[in-house]
């Protein structure tokens, strides 16, 4: 039977990316979406465009902290995949306050909603950042959480809440904690979509600090097909973490993106003072969804970055007026 799903901030990045997925020719073929998102600076309809005529697709613009928009969303909806949040750490260290109100107070909205109409499934993207940060080793399911930006901290209260749904009423929440995404669609404001940018217009790229703080990145593909075995065959109340295999510090990704963009160092790199409170080291251990659900990434980091830094050589149109916009 047709499964109804709701997909909270699908305009963005990795929502569309999944909206676009679930709807291509490598979807399940057994759901319709319905996008629910704001349309902040982050999201983008652009990022919709291939769906958009799809007879399984519709587009409703509006914010999750607004009950009389989610309730009756959720009456016609069978399972709900939540993605949409402030997502910038800058952003979030110059004000929080839209942090908490869409990450903490929109993730109550739908919940709340979710179970009043009797959602089956919701699931609730977060991140490794909630965890905060780790030297040595890796982050299991079930340690402490320890977010440190206002980011990461709105993140992890909008977990809690989550699971506070589960326990108390018995909605059945499934938590993903995914690391750094990259690919296609990526809002230039983020290190990787700013970095190419600048350096395919012969541009320089910040590095924060030494350049030594290390990060764990996903392909956008790989995270998609971990949500889709958490939405399909994982348990209710369960966290599951998605990782990528793939950790490098800022330095050596910096080293990769100047070799795939042709630019050298000395001219393109300025060392600009570290972020406030920046986390050292993010690393998600994967084994449980890989044990009960058979998560593996799939995709080489070398030649998706290559392919993502070619879809930016390709795509100027695209984020050329969102830089413009946003004075990036
Ligand atoms: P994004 O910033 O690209 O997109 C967010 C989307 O949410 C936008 O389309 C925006 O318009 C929408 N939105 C924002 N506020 C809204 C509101 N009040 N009501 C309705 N829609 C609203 O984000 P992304 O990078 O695609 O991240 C998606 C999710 O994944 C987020 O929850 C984020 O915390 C999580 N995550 C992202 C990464 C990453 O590397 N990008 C890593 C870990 C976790």
């Amino acid at each position: 039977m047709t499964k109804r799903v709701l997909v909270t901030g699908g305009a963005g990045f990795i929502g569309s990316h999944y909206v676009r997925t679930l709807l291509g020719p490598q979807g399940p073929g057994d759901v319709s979406v319905t996008v629910l998102d704001k349309l902040t600076y982050a999201g983008n309809p652009a990022n919709l465009d291939v769906v958009r005529s799809h007879p399984g697709f519709t587009f409703v613009q509006g914010d999750i902290c607004d009950d009389g928009v989610v309730t009756p969303l959720m009456a016609e909806h069978d399972q709900v995949v939540h993605f949409a949040a402030e997502s910038h750490v800058d952003r979030s260290i110059d004000g929080g306050a839209e942090f908490v109100r869409t990450n903490v107070l929109g993730t109550h909205t739908l919940v709340n909603a979710a179970h009043r109409a009797g959602i089956g499934t919701f699931v609730h993207i977060s991140t490794d950042e909630v965890y905060g940060s780790i030297d040595e080793g890796s982050w299991p399911e079930t340690d402490p959480l320890r977010p440190n930006s206002p980011y990461a901290s709105a993140k992890a209260s909008s977990d809690l809440i989550a699971l506070s749904y589960h326990r108390t009423h018995g909605l059945d929440v499934r938590v993903t904690r995914c690391s750094n995404n990259y690919g296609p669609h990526h809002f230039p404001e983020k290190a990787i979509p700013l970095f190419v940018t600048q350096l395919l217009d012969g541009r320089t790229v910040p590095l924060y600090g030494d350049g030594s703080n290390v990060r764990d990145w996903l392909h956008v593909d790989d995270h998609v097909q971990g949500i889709e075995l958490v939405r399909t065959r994982g348990r209710a109340g369960e966290i599951y973490n998605i990782g990528g295999g793939t950790e490098l510090s800022n330095k050596e990704l910096v080293g990769m993106l100047l070799d795939a963009c042709g630019a050298d160092w000395d001219s393109s790199v300025v060392h600009v003072e570290d972020r406030k409170g920046h986390d050292r080291r993010y690393s998600v251990n994967c084994a449980k969804i890989g044990e009960e659900l058979g998560y593996a990434p799939r995709v080489d980091f070398h030649q998706g970055l290559l392919r993502t830094v070619q879809w930016y050589r390709d795509n100027r149109a695209w984020w050329e007026p969102l830089k413009e916009r946003a004075a990036l």
